[in-house]
């Protein structure tokens, strides 16, 4: 017997907000969804029943350093404590890691996320997200400037990941470079031809997220040169390309829309152009960006531009909580302009479709997975869509399978 949830909202994310709504829900699918009285309902009152929602760039084997490094005015003063204090944990899988870890996935689902996208150099977080229940598409990302041998880098790599995949697990593994300043074009070249090889494979990679990242771009010079000479990992054949991140990695044939580019702070209007005539999804972090430094993502033009926008935290180790309702609220403080329903289109559908998961995630549609939330609506609220996006709370969220049944 399917359960029938009525509410004062449904949002369909596919469709306009359905006043005075339902949903079936039926062995953890949905059955169907409507509008208006209905005999046998569990009717849920004041609330708004929406798709869970989509956090499309965390790394969640950074949770232990959360409030380890405060906010700066500059990338690279984040940077440099981050990786110091990456470095005291010897031990990818330390218990304190893997806690926090697991803390961190019930703290996201609590503040209403069903599906993640989430970085990893360890992969110690795919067991984790499958313990947990959460799906996911963990990206194995690989960062060498100086790598002797890419292509047996990446066949390493693939060996890694074959021992972390299970056939037909909703938390897939693939691989991802980190960024342009700490990827050589030869590994980034690997990378690709490993996508290439798999039709289902999505990738990610950080793009134009600091001026940092620019200048070592477009001169081969500041900071990054610094760390990187510092590291041991400089390459003296690399010659600086010139230009902008994007079209640096456009020029090395990496960006395809497989590919969702984090970020995307320092885009230029040039640069969105390229990346939305390719049906590339910049995945924005904009709560992150302000703690590290990299400034606010351009987000009424990546929006105008017509590019598909998705929302991700980042790591604990740059944002307080890893709950999506606060970038929505943050996202709306940058760019007032933007719709509601748009903002909430990114937080659900497009980060489901970027992470290839949207036959199952992102609307309320028969047939796709019952990963539903009910958000409760105080009183006085008359657009349930703006009162979404200003910040919604833990405690206001219940999840909908999580109900008695009727
Ligand atoms: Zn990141």
């Amino acid at each position: 017997m399917p359960s029938r949830y009525r509410a004062e909202w449904v949002l369909p994310i596919a469709d306009d907000p359905i006043r005075d709504g339902w949903v079936d829900v039926d062995q953890g699918r949905i059955g169907g969804i409507g509008q208006g009285d209905s005999g046998g309902a569990i009717n849920l009152g004041r609330v708004a029943i929406l798709p869970s929602l989509v956090n499309a760039h965390t790394h969640l084997e950074l949770s232990h350093l959360r409030d380890a490094v405060a906010p700066t005015a500059r990338f690279i003063d984040w940077v440099r404590p981050l990786m110091a204090a990456r470095r005291t944990y010897a031990d990818p899988a330390d218990p304190r890691i893997l806690a926090a870890a697991r803390a961190a996935i019930v703290e996201a689902k609590m503040a209403g996320t069903g599906l993640f996208g989430d970085v990893s150099n360890t992969l110690v977080t795919v067991p984790l997200l499958r313990e947990a229940g959460m799906p996911a598409q963990v990206f194995y990302e690989l960062i060498g400037f100086n790598v002797p041998d890419a292509a047996e880098r990446v066949w390493q790599a693939r060996d890694v990941m074959a021992r972390q995949r299970v056939e037909g697990s909703d938390v897939r593994v693939a691989l991802a470079p980190h960024a342009p300043y700490s990827v050589s074009p030869a590994l980034f070249a690997a990378i690709r031809a490993d996508i290439d090889g798999d039709s289902d494979h999505i990738s990610t990679v950080h793009l134009a997220e600091s001026a940092e990242e620019l200048e070592f771009v477009r001169r081969g010079t500041g900071p990054w040169r610094v760390l990187l000479d510092e590291l041991g990992a400089w390459d003296a054949t690399w010659t600086a390309p010139g230009g902008s991140p994007v079209e640096y990695l456009l020029d090395l044939g990496f960006l395809d829309r497989r590919v969702l580019a984090v970020h995307g702070v320092q885009c230029t209007g040039d640069d969105l152009a390229r990346l939305r005539a390719l049906r590339i999804t910049i995945v924005s972090c904009p709560r992150s960006n302000r703690w590290v430094g990299a400034g606010s993502p351009p987000l009424e033009a990546f929006y105008a531009m017509g590019v598909s926008v998705a929302f991700g935290t980042d790591s604990l180790a740059s944002v307080g909580d890893l709950n999506l309702f606060g970038e929505l609220a943050e996202a709306r403080r940058i760019a007032p302009k933007v719709p509601a329903s748009h903002l909430l289109e990114s937080a659900t559908l497009c980060g489901a479709q970027a992470l290839g998961f949207a036959h199952e995630f992102g609307t309320i549609e028969a047939g796709k997975r019952a990963s539903l939330i009910a958000v409760r609506v105080p009183d006085g609220v008359t657009d349930v869509e703006e009162y979404l996006v200003s910040g919604i709370e833990p405690a206001a969220i219940t999840w909908l399978d999580d109900r008695p049944r009727a």
